[in-house]
């Protein structure tokens, strides 16, 4: 692609890029290119949603693309697993070790043995899942559901909606109630915030809903705090009390949606005694939020992510996706819920996974359940490929997951941009490229555009995508369909053709052209119904959920672990931890980096005053965190934001950089979640005690 802004008197040359990371504003990049490195990132004005400006991460990339952390050489473990010992090799012997490790497991426990472990480490469409799905279909390996952050909403939103639709989040100034549920967008989708402003200036009136206190809690009209893991019970108090007063749409349910008669029985068991009971927010908070919700409109509600990571994540998801369809806030333009747009974008992903390629029937592994898995599994997990991601920081249980990459009869292989402590335990290494070192296909799961991210340097040392990656593997396992032989602008063309008729006019050339392409999603996706729903219409009542054995209805269970399920368990560990996203890293990436890490300041656990007073913990002291899985260390920082009975802390610190080498994985459960095999780590249960003084 010919730069699209140069100057001739300057050196620098700008060019387009999209940030890869897993966050939902996927941002439109300018890099300043000079003498061949990157000496600047910006954002791209132009775009509509992410105009201009990026997050604090993002804006510091070149210090992350030229970290002493970076991988630059293939490498083989000499020293002991996790010593970090390595020696250089060539490429051609490190693919040649891999494919003769992988034709071992397969020989001696069969090709599922072989367990690819992947998340959004890099979001890109052909980094994420092209030719590495083709690679691990071909060689019969074990499939890997990719379950760690949204399977659960995504379930519960599906079985209401159909697809994982939403509003288009350029209509949110017109909305005239905004809430924001469960998400803490000054920290994970900064690009929301211009929208929101804009929505008050319009005259919106704001909630804010979270178990944590936060800037965005502190700048909104209402706050509600509930109790953790009590947000479905919440939103069926509130459709209780519409309904109690006769002010749910009455047209909208009955021409819209299936199942009225059953959820308004359903409502019954949450009336505002028994929701302030379990929720701890007031009878008149509930009263007024209901009302000022079901006769305000456009009335919009901004869909965290996180909620879902909870034992009964599923069914929050899908009580707050039935809220809209109760007020008929569909039919208005900037109403209904803007969440996930992940369907937005319908690629063939048949053309790019080729499941055609797939050797049998493998099984499939639950990414979450990988403590388990690594000790468990039959036929065992003989070798492992992990790539895009970071289990030894982001999986739950990790005193297991720790134990797991220690077993000597496993072979790993990693591919990684850094030196990450997953890496450390590999028997090798492959150093992975950046998104500026590779082009590739991006779609937001918030916004409907697709956006292409052209090369914009080279690679540094011998660094290789992940495409590169699986090709040279797929040769050195003697694969020779010619899928394997697809370049990545053939991969890009193949994502694209198809008959969906949002991708009509969408073509790899007009994306270079243009950079991105908006795709057509509608002003008011849901005013009619759901039409990729069983039923064509808004699903109050799933048969596709009751034919699994679910509660057909959105209902609400107490949490996995607490008073009510687990009271021996609640006498001994009496906080429930919640694990909140860090403003510096996108889950694990950043982590590493020194100007995040002074930004981060130090690895905190945010008590309320009541229960630092109870344990003798003063602000700033050292505390012990634990229960039954593990420990871990961390500073008390003592403050209201969190209630009495949670501990909040910030997830994926690496460990390296926390007190002891321990980060809050070591207490978070591989439990499910009561849908799609989501993960819970918004449900453990713990206690903390005092580690030592207050620590500079
Ligand atoms: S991490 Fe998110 S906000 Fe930051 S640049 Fe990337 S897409 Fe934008």
């Amino acid at each position: 692609m010919a730069p699209y802004l140069s100057s001739a008197a300057a050196p620098t040359v700008v060019q387009r890029s999209v940030c890869p990371h897993d966050c939902p504003d996927t941002c439109a990049l300018l890099v300043q290119v000079r003498d061949g490195q990157v000496v600047k990132v910006e954002g791209d004005p132009r775009h509509p949603v992410t105009q201009g400006f990026l997050c604090a991460k993002v804006n510091h990339y070149p210090e992350r693309l030229t970290s002493r952390d970076r991988l630059l050489e293939p490498q083989k473990r000499v020293g002991a697993k996790g010593e970090g010992r390595f020696a250089r090799i060539s490429w051609d012997e490190a693919v040649t070790t891999i494919a003769a490790r992988f034709r071992a497991a397969a020989a001696e426990f069969g090709p599922e043995s072989i367990l690819p472990y992947s998340y959004a480490g890099n979001e890109g469409v052909l980094a994420n899942m092209s030719m590495d799905r083709r690679f691990f279909h071909r060689l019969g390996a074990s499939l890997l559901d990719r379950t760690i952050c949204t399977t659960a909403g995504r379930a519960a939103y599906n079985a209401t909606m159909g697809e994982a639709l939403s509003i288009d989040p350029e209509l949110i100034p017109h909305a005239r109630l905004l809430i924001t549920w469960g998400a803490n967008p000054l920290s994970t989708n900064i690009h929301y915030l211009p929208f929101w402003q804009k929505a008050r200036e319009n005259g919106a009136f704001t909630i804010d809903i979270n178990v944590h206190r936060t800037r965005m809690s502190d700048a909104s009209h209402l706050f509600l705090q509930p109790n953790p893991g009590t947000d479905a019970a919440l939103a069926l108090g509130l459709m209780h009390l519409i309904v109690r007063d006769g002010l749910h749409d009455v047209e909208f349910l009955r021409q819209a949606t299936v199942g009225f008669e059953a959820l308004e029985v359903r409502l019954k068991e949450y009336p505002p005694e028994r929701t302030a009971r379990i929720t701890g927010i007031g009878v008149a908070v509930l009263e007024q939020v209901a009302r000022r919700y079901a006769t305000t409109r456009p009335a919009l509600i901004r869909l965290g992510t996180g909620l879902q990571r909870q034992s009964n994540g599923g069914q929050t998801h899908r009580a707050i996706a039935v809220l809209p369809a109760l007020v008929g806030a569909w039919r208005d333009l900037g109403g209904g819920i803007c969440g996930s747009n992940a369907a937005a974008a319908p690629l063939n992903l048949a053309a790019l996974h080729r499941p055609d390629l797939m050797q049998g029937r493998p099984r499939t592994i639950n990414m979450v359940e990988l403590a388990r898995v690594l000790h468990e599994a039959q036929p065992p997990i003989a070798a492992m490929f992990v790539y895009n991601s970071n289990p030894l920081a982001v999986a739950p249980n990790q005193n297991r997951v720790l134990a797991g990459l220690r077993r000597q009869d496993l072979f790993l292989a990693v591919h990684e941009q850094m030196m990450t402590e997953t890496a450390r335990y590999a028997d090798i290494l492959l150093p992975a490229t950046m998104m500026v070192e590779h082009a590739d296909l991006y779609k937001s799961y918030w916004h409907p555009y697709l956006m292409l991210g052209e090369k914009v340097v080279e690679p540094p040392g011998e660094c290789k995508s992940n495409m590169e990656v699986f090709r040279l593997l797929a040769r050195a396992m003697g694969f020779d369909e010619p899928a394997f032989r697809d370049s990545d602008e053939d991969l890009i063309r193949q994502a694209l053709a198809g008959t969906q008729p949002r991708l009509r006019g969408v073509s790899l050339e007009r994306l270079r052209q243009e950079g991105w392409v908006k795709l057509e999603i509608g002003p008011t996706p849901f005013a009619a119904g759901a039409p990729r729903t069983p039923s064509g219409k808004i699903e109050l009542y799933s048969a596709a959920l009751e034919g699994q054995g679910r509660d057909p209805l959105p209902g609400y269970e107490p949490p996995a672990e607490g008073a009510e399920r687990t009271p021996e368990l609640i006498a001994r560990y009496p906080l429930r931890l919640v694990n909140s996203s860090a403003k510096h890293f996108c889950n694990s990436s950043f982590a590493n980096l020194p100007t995040m890490l002074r930004k981060a300041q130090r690895p905190v656990l945010q008590l309320n005053p009541v229960d630092a007073a109870a344990r003798g913990i003063a602000d700033g002291d050292l505390v012990r965190v634990f229960n039954d899985r593990g420990e871990c260390r961390l500073y008390a920082q003592v403050g209201e934001r969190t209630k009495p009975g949670v501990a909040m802390a910030f997830k994926t610190w690496w460990s390296a950089h926390c007190p002891e080498g321990a980060n809050i994985n070591r207490l978070t459960s591989e439990r499910l979640a009561d849908l799609g095999g989501g993960a819970t780590y918004y449900t453990n249960l713990v206690e903390v005690e005092r580690a030592g003084a207050e620590a500079s």
